[in-house]
């Protein structure tokens, strides 16, 4: 291991660890050099790791690697039609800053990889910018809202220890997903009564 950082010589996809795991709970360290090869690798690790499982985002604590190095993506179908909210390809972002702006918020389901089959309803900031360099060296400075806001986020939180349920302020709204459904319908007919 040359670079001195803890990632294993392959790419191959890791395990996801669950809620509880101390790598989920710790803060990441920051990334000295975001163009060491070895945050490249662990970028793939990521990409492999989530192809696996199936989802839009993962952090390297997901797979017990205390550095801030997270993925994400924003897929058509998840896009809220707001123009702030573009769709992404899996991005892996090193050293991730965020700075919430205005006051809006908004409150929406997630689920996470490391609370396998639970979902939530979560506030955050509904408009953010955010910052940090890719694997390659790029300076990624953007401002989003919507689901792409959103997924920021939540990988972020990951990089400082905080899991989704920690952002519900409604406890009662944490759920199978397969309930989901049926809640959804509640929630409609109680706002319309
Ligand atoms: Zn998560």
């Amino acid at each position: 291991m040359k670079s001195g950082l803890p990632i294993p010589q392959s790419d191959a996809a890791l395990p996801i660890v669950t809620a509880g795991h101390p790598a989920l709970r710790a803060i990441a360290t920051a990334v000295p050099d975001p163009t060491d090869p070895a945050i490249a690798r662990l970028g793939r690790i990521l990409v492999n790791s989530l192809y696996e499982v199936g989802g839009v985002g993962l952090a390297a604590p997901q797979v017990g690697i205390g550095l801030r190095v997270v993925l994400f993506s924003v897929p058509a179908r998840r896009l809220t039609g707001a123009p702030d909210d573009p769709e992404q390809g899996p991005m892996v972002l090193v050293n991730p800053l965020i700075t919430p702006l205005g006051s809006e918020t908004e409150e929406d389901w997630e689920g996470c990889l490391s609370l396998p089959g639970l979902t939530g309803r979560v506030l955050r900031p509904r408009r953010i910018r955010y910052q940090g360099i890719t694997p390659a060296g790029a300076a990624i400075d953007r401002t989003v809202g919507g689901f792409h806001a959103r997924v920021v986020q939540h990988e972020c939180d990951h990089l400082d220890g905080t899991l989704y349920p920690q952002r519900m302020p409604n406890m009662s709204t944490l759920m199978y997903a397969d309930h989901r459904l049926n809640l959804t319908a509640l929630l409609a007919e109680s706002t319309m009564s």
